[in-house]
Parts: C-alpha cells; structure tokens; sequence
C-alpha cells in the first residue's frame, strides 16, 4: 500500500528513492511479521478450547463418570462435537493456505455461474427448510458463463448462504439475485453481481471493515454456538480476490446484511 503511493509521488531530492523504500519497505515486513504471530496465536487458541474441554472429559470418564452410563453418554456427545469442531477448523485452515497459495494464479475455466448458484440453493435447501427460512432466487434462469474456478465459487456462495441461514431470523427469508452489471468502474469492465441478502440482525457499522479478517467474529460465543471457526469469510475474501473480483458488505442493525460478490465477465479486464 505504502510502497504504491511512494511510487507514484515525487520523492524529495535529498533522500534517494533506495533508502526511502528500504524503510517502508521494512514497515510492511514487520507488519506482516506481526500479523503472522497473531494468526499463530489464534490458531493454538482456537485449537486447545476444544482440546482442553476434550482432555477434561476423558479425565471425568475415567473417574467420577466411570459407573455412570447417562452421564458417559452426555460427555461422549459433547466430545464428539468437540472433536468435530476441530476437524472442521483443521479443514478450513488447509482450504484458507491453499486458497491463498494459488491467488496471484487468476481462474480461467469457464463456469456456468446461474447453474452453479443453482446448486448451490439445493444443497441448501434442507437447512433453509428446517430453519424455517423461505429462499427467493432472482436471476438464475438462464446460463450465465465466466471464467472462475467452479470449486471455489461453489465455497464462497455455499458459505454466504450458511452465514445467512446461521445469523438470519428463523422463519425469516434469504434472497440471491444475480444482475449484470454494465460497467463496473473498479473492475474496468461489464461484471455480474450476486446478492446474497438476509433479514437477520444485521452488524453495527464498526465490524464492517474488519469482518472478513482471520477469526474475527461479531460474538464469538454465537459463532461458537453455531459450529462458526471464524475463517469463512476470510477464506471467501481471498477467493474473490483470485477471480479478480470484489466483495460489499451492506447491513444494518435490526434489519439484515446484504453481501454483493461482483465477478468480471471477462478475463482480459480487471
Ligand atoms: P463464522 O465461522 O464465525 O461464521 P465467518 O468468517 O463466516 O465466521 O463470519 C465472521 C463473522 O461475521 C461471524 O462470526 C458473524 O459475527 C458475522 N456474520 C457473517 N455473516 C453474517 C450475517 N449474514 N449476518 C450477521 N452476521 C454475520
């Protein structure tokens, strides 16, 4: 970020362009350095929470709990969630560095967007349907071809819609509707927008900014509660970002959150 406004700014005459840049230079890296401790550190925090409940329990079955079948079947049931917390968190940490290794190497197969979102909606469908939530699709009728990766865009739509089915009212109502856009000025270009839009309780404006970095959640207990790891918009982020597209977030408090992925239609823009 830095370096880019150094290079487009005139520099002043008595400081060489060299040691101006070597400095910054060594800014960004510790920023970096910084980030990446953080992220270790989040990582073995959110890996011993489960460890820990899980080494608790073995010790209650091995003793008070050893004659108690009731209670042994209880604690079985909550290791078992516990275990799978970290499967799924191990999971989404190899999905996030595998997202991240292949970024700067932009998607070229051509994909059927509508038919994907499609699928996506009756993958859905069961959850949506115990949730009590009614899903409206606008858009996806007919084919609608980008180059993408159909994997990955199947993440970040599939994730999306379990963000709204999980912080979205029960019984409330889930929308995905797919426009073109004519010319998207950021991405130089004609770009198809999809719209995935809940009628939750939304989020306070301060968490916008941040709501896609690494473990960050608006309450972690709730995120907990729902089987969240706090990676998968990080993950989504990271993936629009490879199809060189973009990602808004729109929501308010009370009334719901609206996230708009925009894909170019092309790949020689962008
Ligand atoms: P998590 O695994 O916790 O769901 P995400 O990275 O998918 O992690 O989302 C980060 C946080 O953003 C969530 O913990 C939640 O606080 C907030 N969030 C995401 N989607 C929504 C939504 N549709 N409505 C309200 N809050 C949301």
């Amino acid at each position: 970020r830095i370096l880019a406004e150094v290079a487009v700014s005139p520099l002043p005459a008595l400081i060489g362009r060299g040691a101006l840049v070597a400095i910054l230079d060594r800014s960004v890296t510790e920023e970096a350095e910084q980030m990446r401790r953080d992220f270790v550190a989040n990582v073995s925090h959110e890996l011993k929470t489960p460890l820990t409940a899980l080494l608790g329990f073995i010790e209650t079955l091995r003793g008070p709990a050893r004659e108690d079948a009731n209670a042994r079947g209880r604690f079985l049931d909550i290791m078992e969630r516990e275990a799978m917390r970290m499967n799924r968190l191990i999971s989404e940490l190899l999905s996030l560095s595998r997202v991240q290794a292949e970024e700067r190497r932009r998607p070229s197969e051509p994909v059927d967007l509508a038919a994907l979102l499609r699928s996506v909606l009756a993958t859905m469908a069961p959850a949506a349907a115990a949730a009590g939530v009614a899903v409206t699709a606008e858009g996806l009728e007919r084919p609608v071809v980008l180059p993408g990766d159909a994997d990955q865009l199947t993440q970040v739509f599939q994730n999306l819609v379990e963000n709204a089915l999980k912080y979205g009212r029960s019984g409330g109502v889930l929308r995905v509707a797919m426009t073109e856009i004519a010319h998207e000025p950021q991405l130089r270009g004609p770009a198809w927008a999809v719209a995935v839009e809940d009628r939750g309780d939304g989020i306070d404006e301060i968490h916008l900014p941040r709501l896609t970095e690494r473990f960050y959640r608006v309450d972690a207990h709730r995120s907990r509660e729902e089987g969240g790891t706090g990676l998968g918009l990080a993950i989504v982020k990271h993936i629009i970002s490879r199809h060189r597209g973009r990602l808004r977030i729109e929501s308010r408090r009370g009334e719901g959150t609206r996230f708009t992925v925009v894909l170019p239609q092309g790949l020689d823009r962008g």
